[in-house]
Formats: C-alpha cells, sequence, structure tokens
C-alpha cells in the first residue's frame, strides 16, 4: 500500500508513520527529514534550504520532488508512506506521475485533523523535551516560525485535501485523540 499522511506541523504526521514502518514494514518517506539531513551533512542543496526552514516556509516544489524521485527508484514491498509531502498542488501532481509512471497506486489520503492551538503547545512542548534530553532543539520548533508554518499550511498545503477528496482518496482522523486511538483509527482505514 502507498499512503499519504497529511495534515498540519504538530498532528502527528511522523509518529503515526514510524508506528507503521514498526508495524507493517511500510517505508517512510519524510522530506523533512531528508532536508534535515542534507542540511546536517552540509551538501550544497542543504546550505541552500536552510534558511527557508528555520523561518517555517516551504522550500521549493523542484527540490522535494527531486528527493522524492530519487527514492521511489528504491521500490518498497511493503509500500510507502508519504510523510509532510506533497505539500503543494504541484507536488500532489509530481507524485501521481511518477506513481503511474511506477504503476504503482496511491492507496489512502489520511488528513490527520488538529485544531491550532494544540499544534502551537505540541510543537513548543517538543521543543522543551529535546533540549530537556540535551537533544538538538528543531529551530522552527517555536510559536515564531509555527506562525509561518501554520500559514504556508492553510495557503499552500490545505487544498489538497479538497483535491484528494474529489479524487475519492481522502479519509479524515481526528488526531486530537490519544496516539494509539490516532493509530487504531489509521490501523481501521488500512485494514479496510
Ligand atoms: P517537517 O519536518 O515535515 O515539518 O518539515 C520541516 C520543513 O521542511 C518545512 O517547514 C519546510 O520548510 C520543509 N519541507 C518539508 N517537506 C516539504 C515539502 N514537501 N515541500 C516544501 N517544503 C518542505
Amino acid at each position: 500500500m502507498n499512503i499519504i499522511l497529511l495534515g498540519p506541523p504538530g498532528a502527528g504526521k511522523g509518529t503515526q508513520a514510524k508506528k507503521l514502518v514498526d508495524e507493517r514494514g511500510m517505508v517512510q518517506l519524510s522530506t523533512g527529514d531528508m532536508l534535515r539531513e542534507a542540511r546536517s551533512s552540509g551538501t550544497e542543496m542543504g546550505k541552500k534550504v536552510a534558511e527557508v526552514m528555520d523561518r517555517g516556509d516551504l522550500v521549493t516544489d523542484e527540490i522535494v520532488i527531486g528527493l522524492i524521485a530519487e527514492k521511489l527508484e528504491a521500490g518498497a514491498a511493503g509500500g510507502f508512506i508519504f510523510d509532510g509531502f506533497p505539500r503543494t498542488l504541484a507536488q500532489a501532481d509530481a507524485l501521481g506521475e511518477l506513481l503511474d509512471k511506477m504503476g504503482a497506486p496511491l492507496d489512502v489520503v489520511i488528513e490527520l485533523k488538529v485544531d491550532d492551538e494544540t499544534l502551537v503547545q505540541r510543537v513548543v512542548n517538543r521543543a522543551k523535551e529535546a533540549e530537556a534530553a540535551g537533544q538538538p532543539v528543531r529551530a522552527d520548533d517555536n510559536a515564531e516560525a509555527m506562525k509561518t508554518r501554520l500559514m504556508a499550511y492553510y495557503k499552500q498545503t490545505s487544498p489538497l485535501i479538497g483535491y484528494y477528496h474529489a479524487k475519492g482518496d481522502l479519509r479524515s482522523v481526528d488526531g486530537m485523540a490519544a496516539m494509539d486511538q490516532v493509530a487504531a483509527s489509521i490501523a481501521d482505514i488500512l485494514n479496510g
């Protein structure tokens, strides 16, 4: 199965994707993780996107589509989980074309719904917890960058909800529920 986890920053996409990797042997493709990796390894592309990411804006479609296209080539027996991609309509179209070329289906798009106040609280807590644990704190996990990240979500990414709804691919889950409850709702959808 190939699935998209769609939702605003802090909705729990990464957490749920990791559970699916552990439980179903799916492959998580997180463009956020790929971009952070490029930054920490100091590649030219990593340097180019650093400022945009820290601010909370989206990096260019060209860069993220390139990253995804590269990873798709390897294939995944258990299927792919697209986490944080696509984030624009152009990315959604590109993904559709890439999957078509591979003869692979997009099985379902799962939207995680969480209200804004909770999202801000979650990322601020994530930063506090990382700091307390002596782990690196994401430069965009603060209230200021969250304003930009949420604006980017509503302006550029939320139109995908209508897009996938119209295609008949969208399912929505209450992302405010406890983590295990969210996982159970996702499992229900995947088990059809
Ligand atoms: P995430 O880890 O998914 O929250 O992504 C962190 C940051 O990476 C975002 O705020 C963007 O700056 C960038 N990013 C990740 N995925 C994408 C994408 N699909 N399109 C554009 N920018 C992205």
